[in-house]
């Protein structure tokens, strides 16, 4: 045989380069758009009124208010008279150890010294003897009082935690009695906010819908996307961090109800798209090749696809020359010059010859 060349299936150049920066620009121009926007609705979602921005403490349920805050004042009195005697206690404790340590070295210095003397010099009746042991005393009398006040002040210290804690508890007990009202009020007003930014996003995730829907593969697809992507943002940021959670129902709700419809979404497109294949492939091949777009031809031979029916192929394979699936004809010999060549190809690429040039 002559010469049959195998054209190798190298990403020839399918979209025309400039055609990419033009698409890399205008995907550069949605993300831009998206941000200006989002940069626009926080700003007036932070600008807008809000139903209730007041803040509510539990105090403002409580059944009895004027006790409640009398209880409050008498607590932090009673706090601060406890904090003034811990303090009062460590600093005679501080006192006692000092004294302690005191009274161990005078104790040791007599035992010394009296060590030294001789027996007699030892005795009880010795004058020197007497007047040393009384100091002792009198030392150890002075540690015996610290120890004393110490004590008192342990009692006074026990008296006002006492007293603490009883206020405490009878705080407690107001405020349980307030927890249902209080809670019941914080639910509502979580649902009250809720609604609010629902009434302001759900416009907008609806018109994002209708817009991706219709107008997305129109010339204005950067600003759709654009739009897009400020309704997700605004969803995910502005929406749900909002859903009232109760005991996570919602939540859940919520989460289940969007993987449906997504899911939803998702099968109806690929049964679409089985279709619309099934649809093509009742074709003729020369019908199907003379409606298939030249760049998505080429671009789909570049990652080894069947141009029409999407399958993967071998077009490593010389012998090649029909989708052994769908039956299309992808390669041929040219007519003047007998080069194997791509039938999606306008032109021979070895002579230049015009080829079947069947495609659109
Ligand atoms: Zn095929
Ligand atoms: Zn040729």
């Amino acid at each position: 045989m002559s010469k049959v060349q195998f054209q190798k299936s190298k990403p020839t150049s399918t979209n025309r380069q400039p055609e990419k920066w033009f698409r890399l620009f205008l995907w550069f121009v949605a993300v831009i758009f998206a941000s200006f926007l989002i940069g626009l609705g926080s700003k007036l979602v932070a600008d807008l009124p809000y139903i209730s921005t007041e803040y509510v403490q539990i105090a403002d349920f409580v059944a009895d208010r004027p006790s409640y805050d009398k209880l409050q004042d008498d607590l932090k009195v009673a706090e601060r008279q406890e904090q003034d005697i811990t303090h009062e206690w460590e600093q005679k404790n501080h006192e006692l150890s000092e004294q302690r340590t005191f009274n161990q070295n005078a104790r040791e210095t007599f035992d010394n010294w009296l060590a030294t003397r001789s027996v007699t010099e030892q005795s009880d009746q010795n004058p020197e003897v007497i007047k040393r042991t009384k100091e002792l005393d009198e030392l150890k009398q002075k540690e015996q009082t610290l120890q004393n006040e110490l004590s008192a002040i342990d009692k006074r210290q026990l008296d006002r935690r006492q007293a603490v804690e009883n206020i405490r508890t009878k705080i407690d007990d107001m405020e349980e009695m307030a927890r249902t009202d209080y809670d019941k009020y914080l639910k509502k007003q979580e649902l009250q906010v809720f609604i609010y930014r629902l009434l302001i996003t759900l416009p907008l995730l609806i018109l994002a819908w209708y817009l991706f829907r219709r107008y997305r593969h129109s010339n204005a697809w950067p600003f759709v996307w654009g739009f897009v992507f400020f309704a997700v943002f605004v969803f995910f940021v502005e929406l749900v961090p909002y859903l009232p959670n109760y005991g996570g129902y919602v939540r859940y709700a919520v989460g289940i109800l969007m993987t449906v419809l997504i899911g939803r979404y998702g099968i109806i497109a690929m049964n679409t798209y089985l279709q619309k294949k099934r649809e093509e492939e009742a074709l003729s091949t020369t019908e199907r090749q003379s409606q298939m777009n030249y760049d998505q031809a080429q671009s789909k031979i570049a990652k080894s696809i069947c141009p029409s029916c999407e399958r993967g192929l071998d077009f490593n394979n010389p012998d090649l020359d029909f989708c052994p699936h769908c039956g299309i004809h992808l390669f041929e010999y040219c007519t003047n010059c007998t080069t194997r060549k791509s039938t999606f190809n306008h032109y021979c690429f070895k002579c230049g010859e015009s080829g079947t040039d069947s495609l659109g």
